[in-house]
């Protein structure tokens, strides 16, 4: 049989029903017809041999007997070829039994084709992988080694005999170790310290895929930042070299403001000249505490802060200001202490966070309104909140309200003494604690600022 020239049709069960079955429409009808006209060829002649030696009953026999040896034959043809020389063509062989020796051909010549082309793009995709700055690694489910580009030997120090290794074996990094650990704790990755090349810094990235592999992506963020380092250095070193000026101007402008002998429009200017230059004043030192939020090493995050006495702290501070003449305010604060936890943290970066959003919750509601301070906890968190009665905030300014120098309004804002780094104070200060800010509000309603702090950062 040619292969080439069998035409194969394909039986469709979709249109296959047992009332409309019809035998001559079964792609293997032709060849069973084959089958039948050789069986009767065979049976004729032995019929007409048999009749004319006398013998029918025996020719018959001996024509089956051929028949089911050829049958076997091919049987055995199929056979030698699949267990001996499935890479060669096969053998050719008509009817039936050719029929489902093609199909099986076809099969294995299309399962051939698909194995070839998933091997080019296999290739292909180890080729493009390979030729990348970055450092990908394939971890396998029991968390070792399994493959990795050349750039993994660059930027992880990796080497031909750590394959099958456990990862965390390798990356002896105890922030990673926690990391590949805790993966949803941290959806942006990580930072670490180069282990290869010293004063370098690498991203990594661990993403699961599969049956729990892992895709690690590392990259070296050394110059990214070194650009981060020269703007927080910048800000600070502004911010710190305009402190002395402004403290010589503004015990100037006290010091003749407080003449007698000037006339009353040079009063207010003056009145105006110091409020410009507190507002410098605050703007500066905000700059310098994000400057030295962003320098963790500054920070001691160890110290066991009781929380009611700076709560009460606070409280005596925000009645203060309530109160303060010159504003108008007029609020009623409430203050609910309901967890007896302290908390492991900077005492001075936390009551500078939470005093940012009493002061807030105060300039942002109308005269007489009720703010609610409190602190609570639960078994996974501890809650420092502050509830107003205030204006409101619309739902699309809330995702960018802990952004520098982001205002709803700005004129309400530095009109009530706000220099717009509040709440990205606010957010450093958790983010140092692990903690984020969670915010509520309605518009005329009010609004609640709710700082979220870890477990592991209460203490009983
Ligand atoms: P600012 O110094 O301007 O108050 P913040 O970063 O503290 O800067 O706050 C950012 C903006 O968020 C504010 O300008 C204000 O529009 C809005 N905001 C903050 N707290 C409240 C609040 N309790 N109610 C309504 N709006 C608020």
């Amino acid at each position: 049989m040619n292969l080439k020239s069998v035409n194969f049709k394909c039986f469709n069960l979709k249109n296959f029903h047992p009332k409309s079955l019809n035998l001559k429409t079964l792609p293997i009808w032709r060849d069973l017809v084959k089958d039948l006209r050789l069986c009767l060829v065979l049976l004729i002649v032995a019929a007409i041999i048999g009749l004319l030696s006398h013998a029918l009953w025996p020719c018959l026999v001996i024509a089956l007997v051929l028949f089911i040896g050829l049958q076997f034959r091919a049987f055995y043809q199929i056979y030698y070829w699949i267990r001996f020389q499935p890479e060669q063509n096969p053998p050719e062989l008509s009817g039936v039994l050719g029929e489902i020796l093609y199909l099986l051909y076809r099969y294995q010549r299309q399962e051939k084709q698909a194995k070839t082309e998933l091997i080019n793009t296999i290739a292909r995709a180890q080729t493009s992988i390979s030729a990348l700055q970055d450092a990908v690694v394939l971890i396998d489910s029991k968390q070792h080694l399994e493959w990795w580009n050349p750039a993994a030997e660059q930027v992880l120090g990796l080497k031909a005999v750590d394959v099958q290794r456990p990862v965390l074996n390798i990356i002896r990094d105890p922030q990673f170790t926690h990391y590949f650990e805790n993966l949803c704790d941290y959806p942006n990755g990580i930072k670490l310290d180069s282990w290869v090349k010293p004063q370098h810094f690498i991203q990594c990235e661990v993403t699961p895929f599969g049956d729990h592999e892992f895709l690690l992506l590392a990259y070296d963020i050394t110059h990214l930042h070194r650009l981060e380092q020269m703007r927080t250095d910048f800000v600070a070193n502004v911010s710190h070299e305009l402190r002395t000026p402004l403290t010589v101007i503004s015990g100037y402008l006290e010091m003749v403001s407080e003449q007698q002998d000037i006339s009353t429009r040079w009063q207010r200017a003056f009145k105006q000249m110091q409020q410009q230059t507190r507002r410098m004043n605050a703007l500066v030192n905000d700059l310098l505490l994000l400057s030295r939020l962003e320098n963790e090493e500054l920070i001691n995050k160890d110290q066991v802060i009781h929380m009611a006495s700076l709560l009460n702290e606070l409280f005596d501070d925000a009645q203060a200001y309530n109160s303060d003449p010159n504003s108008n305010y007029g609020h009623t604060l409430n203050l609910h202490i309901e967890s007896h936890c302290n908390l492991r943290g900077s005492k001075l970066e936390i009551a500078s966070a939470f005093s940012n959003l009493i002061t807030n919750a105060i300039k942002y509601t109308p005269s007489g309104g009720v703010i609610h301070i409190g602190w609570a906890s639960d078994q996974q968190q501890g809650y420092f909140y502050v509830e107003d009665n205030g204006i409101g905030i619309e739902a699309y300014h809330i995702p960018r309200l802990t952004e520098r120098f982001y205002r709803v309004d700005s004129a309400r804002s530095r009109e009530s003494g706000g220099t717009g780094l509040g709440l990205a104070i606010v957010k450093h200060v958790l983010a140092q604690h692990d903690g984020y800010l969670d915010i509520q509000s309605k518009m005329g309603q009010g609004t609640t600022f709710k700082a979220v702090l870890a477990q592991t950062r209460l203490v009983d």
